[in-house]
């Protein structure tokens, strides 16, 4: 029999890869429905982030497409293949955990081997896909020590190793820089994010850092309370949330209510907190409706005019002071100051037309 290409199999599986379609995905855990009926597609090759806060279904949603949690209703395809009665190996999904999960008494080779020894993949390709997977993941030199031997990002860089070298057409992701330092953190993103392009799978990535889900992925789906609440580019998501609690989760930490003033189709005159602010408008407005904006604490700046404020805390971090400060009527706001200011302070805070966010008030 002729020898397969040392290097290609990965690659062509992966180029061969099949669209991911979930609907209606239904999970119940004894009447609590901790899934509500998800619908999404993830086209191959894609980077797909879940981000939510803790509880909205985003490990159960992962688990459920990984076959370890069944559905309670709901279907999952693979390209025209249903999937969703699989077990897990049937799907042949890789999978990595915030625990690393690895054999501790077996070398970083023998781990990364388990999968295709399992598969009863012949020993010589399986030891030349474990060295390829072990140089993807810069480990080639840390092969022959124990889990125990070496840090939580050498760990964690195995567990990826063991996810991909069995060629999954998807890889599966809870969490898994939580247990790292904020350095290696910050590091382990782009190497993430190198190795999914290097092997070209979907990937599935759970995440409750916004910023992880920013910088890695292609697409974003923010979820709460077991449904998807919106789904779009990290462009999209940062710059344009669709809701009042996905923009709050997004960072955009203060919420006043106002009422609109004027409005002539692009701009509109609001008045928040017994003030008067302008704001651009992406939608029709009628006067006298009751509306919610929203801020960035880096957009809300301490300046000559604006709300009038009293500052109830400020910290210094680097470039300039971030604090929470009160308006006249108890309403909380989160603003920068790039001179030094504190706590009994009195302050004015404003932000640019175009840095506010403005939801109808029925709509929030
Ligand atoms: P986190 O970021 O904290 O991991 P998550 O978004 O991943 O949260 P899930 O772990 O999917 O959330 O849980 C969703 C909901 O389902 C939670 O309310 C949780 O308590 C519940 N849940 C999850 N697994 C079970 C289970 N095996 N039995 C009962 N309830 C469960």
């Amino acid at each position: 029999m002729p020898a397969r290409a040392p290097d290609m199999p990965a690659r062509q599986s992966a180029r061969r890869g099949e669209r991911l379609e979930l609907k209606g995905l239904r999970r119940d855990f004894s009447g609590f429905a901790a899934l509500k009926g998800l619908d999404l597609t993830i086209e191959p090759g894609e980077f797909v982030a879940l981000l939510g806060p803790s509880g909205c279904g985003k490990t159960t949603a992962l688990n459920c497409i990984a076959g370890l949690t069944p559905l309670t209703a709901g279907s999952i395809s693979l390209g025209p293949l249903r999937i969703d009665q699989l077990p897990p190996e049937r799907r042949g999904f890789g999978m990595v955990f915030q625990s690393y999960a690895l054999f501790p008494h077996m070398t970083a080779r023998k781990n990364v081997g388990f999968g295709l020894a399992m598969q009863n993949v012949a020993r010589r390709e399986a030891a030349q896909r474990v060295d390829e997977a072990l140089t993807l993941v810069r480990l080639a030199a840390q092969a022959d020590k124990l889990p125990g031997q070496m840090s939580g990002g050498q760990q964690q860089r195995v567990a990826i190793a063991r996810a991909v070298v069995i060629r999954p057409p998807v890889v599966l992701m809870d969490e898994p820089l939580s247990n790292l330092d904020a350095k290696l953190r910050l590091e382990m993103r782009g190497e993430i994010r190198r190795i999914h392009e290097a092997i070209g799978s979907t990937t599935i990535y759970v995440t409750h850092d916004q910023d992880e889900a920013l910088s890695m992925a292609d697409r974003i789906v923010v979820m709460r309370d077991g449904l998807i609440r919106q789904t779009g580019s990290p462009t999209d998501l940062y710059e344009r949330p669709a809701h009042v609690d996905v923009a709050e989760f997004m960072g955009f930490r203060t919420q006043l209510p106002g009422r609109v003033v004027t409005s002539d189709g692009t701009r509109a005159t609001i008045e928040a907190c017994s003030s008067t602010l302008q704001v651009l408008q992406r939608g029709p407005l009628a006067e006298g409706q009751a509306v919610v904006l929203m801020m960035r604490p880096e957009d809300l700046v301490a300046g000559p005019v604006g709300i009038p404020v009293t500052v109830r805390i400020a910290e210094y971090r680097g470039r300039a002071f971030f604090g929470a400060a009160e308006t006249a009527d108890g309403t909380e706001l989160f603003f920068r100051s790039d001179k030094p200011t504190g706590a009994g302070d009195r302050i004015t805070v404003a932000a640019r037309p175009e840095q506010i966010l403005l939801y109808p008030a029925a709509a929030a």
